[in-house]
């Protein structure tokens, strides 16, 4: 089998694509289910369609391209990504798995492979949790692992629900029949840019994913007393700013001795009540985001910073209240699927890198039905979600061509 990768058409789509932007360029502004998104993903339907795929969309818009095995029963092998972007974005970040997929499929399809197991491209809806605050929409319902009635109560920020919006722009299915049935897949792959700098500074094509880390994210209110920042002594203080400092530096702390590099927690807001120079902060909300690729390291960092809010509040008077918004579970990767990688990278001498995605993609929640990797190609600086977020054509192309390799050995 000689698989030739079509670089110069598959660049040419990435920036036919780039152009249904909210952004002028090269920005990528492509929120789910606005005019921008639909003409998109209209265009894409018509691209897989003169590829000669057969094109299907369940109730949340998930869309898939399939290329029918011959057995047509067999669990599929799927590959794919998502094409919605955040605001003020770039062009490869979701689009690189999306289209590179497609070219994978057309190179098989060009040296006559025929595959056993029917293969499959999927556009997952809403990866971004820009729209309805919550990312992978599409694969947490696929997986099963949000519920449609949550999804239901989801609702963007001028109020209309998931339900108004999908119905409104044409996908009108129940949301009930979006989850996919058992040993629906063989397995699934992803590419990927890599979103950091890993491969860059190592001068590696290639990044194997292995793991995949998943946060758990809180929001946290301290409630202490306020008082003029002059009249109140220091003994009589209930300030819920520094209750939060030593909650803060706590997690810094369980984060930095959990023992594993892979460990990371963050407070990216606090929000101070009243926020006035001369009165001491009677309220302080704070948001906590703790990830790890090993799900009980990770609820160890929250245990510690549980124990902590417990003594704090005892110790300074203050009451600590925590939510948890999410925690989901990290992944590993499948065994099968890492060895078609890797083989697919031995077999063109292709220098690799097995690691660890530290932000999370759809493959996370696909890992709950079907044995999943990813491949990573190296981008610019490691920047994503910028507008000068940049891949290049050679490192775009070797990905397909691996990610095509991978295919054909599932497949067969
Ligand atoms: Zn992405």
């Amino acid at each position: 089998m000689n698989l030739e990768i079509d670089q110069r058409r598959l660049n040419f789509e990435i920036e036919a694509l780039a152009a249904f932007s909210d952004a002028g360029a090269p920005a990528v502004t492509r929120i789910v289910f606005t005019p921008t998104d639909l003409k998109a993903r209209a265009w894409m339907k018509t691209r897989c369609e003169e590829s000669g795929l057969v094109v299907r969309e369940d109730a949340v818009g998930n869309t898939f391209a399939r290329w029918i095995g011959v057995d047509k029963d067999a669990p599929v092998v799927g590959t794919g990504s998502h094409i919605d972007a955040i605001p003020n974005a770039g062009k490869y970040d979701g689009v690189v798995g999306v289209l590179g997929g497609l070219e994978a499929i057309r190179a098989l399809r060009r040296c006559n492979f025929r595959p056993k197991h029917s293969i499959e491209l999927l556009i997952f809806t809403s990866e971004e949790p820009t729209r309805f605050g919550i990312g992978c929409l599409g694969s947490r319902l696929l997986s099963g692992t949000l519920s449609p009635d949550i999804a239901r109560t989801l609702k963007d920020k001028d109020g209309a629900s998931v339900e108004d919006v999908r119905n409104a722009v044409g996908f009108k299915g129940n949301l009930d029949e979006v989850k996919l049935p058992a040993g629906y897949y063989k397995a699934f792959v992803e590419l990927h840019i890599e979103q950091g700098s890993l491969l860059e500074r190592e001068a590696l094509p290639l990044g194997v994913v292995e793991r995949i880390a998943a946060p758990a994210s809180l929001r946290i209110t301290v409630e202490g007393a306020g008082g003029h920042a002059g009249g109140v002594l220091m003994p009589d203080r209930r300030d819920a700013l520094c209750a939060a400092a030593e909650l803060i530096l706590a997690l810094e702390h369980a984060a930095k001795s959990s023992g594993a590099i892979d460990t990371v927690a963050t407070v990216g807001m606090c929000d101070v009540f009243p926020s006035a120079v001369n009165s001491i902060p009677a309220r302080v909300q704070l948001s906590v985001d703790v990830r790890d690729t090993d799900l009980s390291r990770r609820d160890g960092v929250l245990q510690a910073l549980d124990t902590t809010c417990r003594a704090t509040a005892a110790k300074r008077q203050v009451a600590i209240h925590s939510q948890l918004l999410n925690a989901d579970a990290p992944a590993e990767a499948g065994a099968v699927v890492i060895s078609a990688l890797t083989s697919a990278c031995e077999k063109h001498a292709f220098r690799y890198k097995r690691m660890t995605s530290r932000a999370y993609h759809d493959s996370l929640f696909i890992s709950r039905i079907a044995p999943v990797a990813m491949l990573f190609i190296p981008c610019r600086n490691g920047y994503s979600h910028r507008p000068d977020e940049f891949a290049s054509p050679d490192d775009i192309a070797r990905g397909a061509l691996v990610l095509a390799e991978t295919l054909a050995t599932l497949a067969t």
